[in-house]
């Protein structure tokens, strides 16, 4: 269908829709016969390479192999047990796996964009996945087209068509028919899906949705949230590295031994398997994505979603936050309280949006018909405006801008509305507002004469202007006039309110388009408005969380800097310079360097600052998280340590180029999300410290039962059990513990320290010897009192016991259980209790003890198998107490305590 040739009329005849839009009935019909718009080409990881994944490394393999091999000339059915316990050990990796994989995509899939349309006469959002053919997209600077969809009516619409041309420059619009044969870039009234708009607004009837859109043919997924190697993962396959080398030395060294002392082949070579599956600690991919999923779960609670993985633990190396002002660190619920008109103060009343109040100057109450300048501020205020007021059941609320939102309030309560004023006063052009132009402009027909009413920061609004309106009539704007404004100005942004200038213009027809040169130095400036938008209550308390946790919190805004410093004020910033983006670019980027860290305030900022301001800070050695909410800031977002993204304000370009989109734009959820980050490391840190101490407990009794005592303690099946069920069922629990509190009380953790530290490494390796010299003793004692077989079931029940000792005491590095309470992760204790029967089972169960070369433990046999362990968690809790920070060394920072 060549929809690009026909006229919009034809088109909306063609899809059987109008420009009022859909009915809810109409669009789930098409729903059902298009299907959700999205595309489908996107791979994912075929089911049985996730399933093989579990038997991770080819020594399983080799452990399978030698021992089906064993078994089956010796005994089948023993040989039939082990398959079904590698199958059960690779069905729940699988199954947890999976979903902690399905959990992640679906709140990576929460930040999905959103689309604007227009059913049965009403504007509303939707996600973008249910847009149908025949549905009425209204498009604005910042959105992602959702569909391919035929343009009907737009005001400067530029679109940037990257994913198709390649070029990034935007391409500007319009409605004129196209020729049948124009290419793809030459169809003018066209958009197309998975293209973004940069500028202007449009409304436009859809045409194609999912594989139907142009894109969806090219059959080229447009960029998709990559699943990138983050370095956690990368510290992992590193760690992997290590094993591999201690394995392979080991293998060698017992093999030597082993040789010595006169073992047959088949027993070293089951030896080296058995050190193999001994150091590996086969669970940790599993639990860390777990982990990983869970946290990223609570994240999205605290209204806080992830995009990239890579946030997760960045977040916890945080150390600035740079943040806006309206909207994060304060309500942005603002409220017109004050007029300036000539010389003349005037106050509204009334609170929130609720659109009742009066007009009063010096204590008097106005009445409206007298007061023509009001009048005229009022109407210029409102239809050089975007923002709508609605009411749901009793509550009234702001569609849009809650700048603009303020001054449509204020006009109501001057009984305007404005539906019915842009009936008589219709809007025919605008230039829309963008944060480094500070203004906005609309057009008006006004009978056969035209109008055009701008709104925008004083500075801006006065440099445009020429005269002034007074209650006399316009007259010139002398200097006096322009120091007295300037004088209401300050006075109002001390009070940290946000003022907006409005102004006027006649505009003959002859002149067109509305443009900025036409304007230029010939405005009519009206008056000043003042409005408030009381700072967070939250927010308040999320800065002085950040003082004690080490992070600097900056405030970037395009507000005035004196608004911007008594805000930071009241939100007891910590005291710093305030600087504005004029002030910033006249800095070298040697002075900026040099300055940076004592500024806490950047007022008047453009996007193209906040580039360098990431750039200047992150020069400083800091990890920068930054919010943004524009299409300009994309740029700042890419380039930040931590890109945010706003939820409810931001543009789709700004939450694409992020890497965490926050729900409520509320800056506490930052700090939140920063917490979080950190818990999540240290969760990480304590399965890791949990896995490899059973490892290396394992690895000590194998190596020096066979050089002490002549032969192993352990079976491979017996070690591969402990790791990978018991050691998992500790290891998940373990890494849904709760937070210990402490997360926000300690400096950000240096980036290049991983998850290993030297103090992790000595506190594994400490309690490892302990257990190990423990056990060997134990087990040089038991094999001379009885047959070996026993001897060594208590050595195979004292490590799951361990095990479960030292799951404990991985729950904090200085904390002791006693003080954290047994009882605060009840997964942990049902897991401890399904463990417990799992191993009674292995050691009680007639055809299970075969296979395992377990034999049924007497009650004594118990107490001696829980000794090892107990000494080592009795250990341990002593050493918390006193010693607390014995183990900390490179916790935070490289080599330091
Ligand atoms: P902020 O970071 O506080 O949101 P912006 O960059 O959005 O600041 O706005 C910068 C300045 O532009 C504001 O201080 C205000 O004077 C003016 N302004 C903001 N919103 C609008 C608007 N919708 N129309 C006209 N002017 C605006
Ligand atoms: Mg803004």
């Amino acid at each position: 269908m060549s929809w690009h040739s026909i006229s919009a009329d034809e088109v909306l005849k063609k899809l059987n829709s109008q420009r009022r839009g859909l009915s809810e009935a109409e669009v789930q019909a098409r729903l059902a016969k298009h299907g959700l718009n999205v595309l489908s080409t996107r791979k994912k990881t075929p089911l049985i390479v996730v399933f093989l994944r579990q038997f991770l490394s080819p020594l399983v393999y080799i452990l399978l192999a030698a021992s089906a091999v064993k078994f089956i000339f010796e005994k089948p059915l023993d040989g039939t047990v082990i398959l079904c316990v590698l199958l059960f050990m690779a069905i729940i990796g699988f199954i947890q796996e999976m979903r902690a994989q399905k959990a992640m995509e679906a709140l990576i899939s929460l930040a999905s964009p959103k689309a604007r349309v227009r059913r049965q006469d009403r504007q509303q959002q939707v996600l973008s996945k249910e847009v149908v053919p025949g549905d009425i997209l209204i498009l604005e600077a910042g959105d992602k087209v959702p569909a391919d969809a035929r343009l009907i009516e737009l005001s400067n619409l530029k679109v940037n068509e990257s994913p198709f041309t390649g070029e990034s420059m935007p391409v500007e619009k319009n409605t004129a028919i196209a020729a049948q044969e124009a290419p793809l870039t030459e169809r003018k009234n066209m958009v197309y899906m998975g293209t973004t708009v940069t500028y202007g607004r449009a409304t436009a009837v859809v045409t194609d949705t999912a594989m139907a859109s142009e894109i969806g043919k090219i059959a080229k997924a447009i960029q998709e949230i990559k699943p990138e190697k983050t370095p956690l993962q990368k510290s992992i396959s590193k760690l992997g590295h290590y094993i591999i080398i201690i394995v392979l030395s080991g293998a060698v060294f017992l093999g030597l031994i082993g040789v010595l002392r006169g073992l047959g082949l088949f027993e070293v070579f089951m030896l080296a398997v058995a050190i193999a599956v001994a150091a590996i600690p086969e669970g940790l991919p599993a639990v860390v994505t777990v982990v990983l999923a869970a946290g990223m779960h609570i994240m999205a609670r605290r209204n806080a979603i992830i995009r990239r993985l890579m946030a997760v633990e960045t977040l916890g190396s945080t150390t600035l936050i740079c943040s806006d002002k309206t909207g994060t660190l304060t309500v942005s619920q603002m409220t017109a309280r004050k007029i300036y008109l000539d010389n003349q103060w005037i106050e509204a009343s009334g609170e929130g949006y609720q659109p009742k109040g009066e007009f009063s100057s010096e204590k008097k109450t106005l009445e409206l018909k007298n007061e023509s300048s009001l009048e005229l501020f009022l109407k210029a205020g409102l239809l050089c405006n975007d923002a709508l007021l609605s009411k749901d059941e009793e509550r009234w609320d702001i569609l849009g801008d809650p700048t603009e939102g303020a001054l449509v309030v204020l006009a109501a309560k001057a009984g305007m509305e404005k539906e019915k004023l842009e009936e008589s006063f219709p809007r025919l052009n605008e230039i829309p507002f963008q944060s480094e132009r500070q203004y906005m402009a609309t057009l008006h027909r006004l009978g056969d004469k035209r109008q055009a009413f701008i709104k925008g920061s004083p500075e801006k609004v006065l440099s445009l202007s020429k005269h002034i309106l007074k209650k006399e009539g316009v007259a010139e704007l002398k200097d006096k006039d322009i120091r007295a404004i300037e004088e209401a100005n300050k006075s109002m942004a001390a009070e940290a309110m946000r003022v907006l200038a409005v102004a006027y213009i006649d505009y003959p027809p002859a002149l067109g388009k509305l443009k900025e040169n036409n304007i230029k130095g010939k405005l009519v400036f009206v008056g000043l408005v003042g409005m408030i938008d009381p700072p967070r209550p939250e927010a308040k308390v999320a800065i002085k969380l950040c003082k004690e946790a080490g992070i600097k919190v900056v405030m970037i805004t395009g507000d005035n800097k004196l608004t911007a410093e008594s805000i930071a004020q009241q939100l007891e910033m910590p005291p710093g310079e305030a600087i504005t983006g004029k002030e910033l670019a006249q800095l070298s980027d040697e002075q900026l360097h040099k300055d940076i860290e004592h500024i806490s305030v950047f007022a008047r900022i453009e996007p193209l600052h906040k580039l360098r301001i990431v750039e200047a800070f992150k020069r400083r050695g800091h990890i920068v998280a930054m919010t943004g909410d524009g299409v300009n800031d994309a740029p700042a977002l890419e380039a930040a340590s931590i890109g945010i993204a706003m939820g409810i304000t931001g543009t789709d370009v700004a939450k694409e180029a992020a890497d965490m989109v926050l729900a409520d734009d509320n800056f506490a959820s930052i700090v939140a999300a920063v917490e979080e980050g950190r818990a999540i490391f240290t969760r990480l840190r304590n399965v890791l410290f949990f896995l490899l101490s059973t490892c290396m407990g394992e690895l000590f009794i194998l190596v020096s039962g066979v050089l002490f005592l002549g032969r192993a303690p352990l079976l491979p099946l017996q070690i591969l059990w402990i790791n990978m069920v018991t050691g998992t069922l500790g290891a998940i629990p373990l890494g849904l513990d709760p937070k210990v509190g402490d997360e926000l009380t300690h400096p950000p953790r240096h980036p290049a320290v991983g998850l290993l530290y030297r103090g992790l490494l000595l506190r594994i390796g400490f309690f490892a010897a302990i257990f190990t010299t423990l056990v060997i003793l134990i087990f040089n004692w038991l094999q001379q009192a009885m047959p070996v077989e026993r001897a060594m079931s208590i050595v195979f029940c004292s490590v799951v016991i361990f095990e479960w000792f030292v799951v404990f005491n991985a729950c904090s590095d200085e904390e002791t259980i006693f003080k954290l309470g047994f009882l605060r992760n009840r997964w942990l204790l049902m897991a401890l209790v399904a463990a417990t029967a799992l191993q009674l089972a292995v050691v009680y169960v007639p055809f299970l003890q075969a296979p395992f070369g377990s034999v049924a433990l007497r009650a004594h046999e118990w107490g001696i198998a829980i000794f090892p362990g107990l000494i080592v968690f009795i250990i341990e809790v002593i050493r918390k107490i006193f010693f607390p920070k014995m183990f900390s060394r490179g916790k935070f920072q490289p080599g330091s305590a």
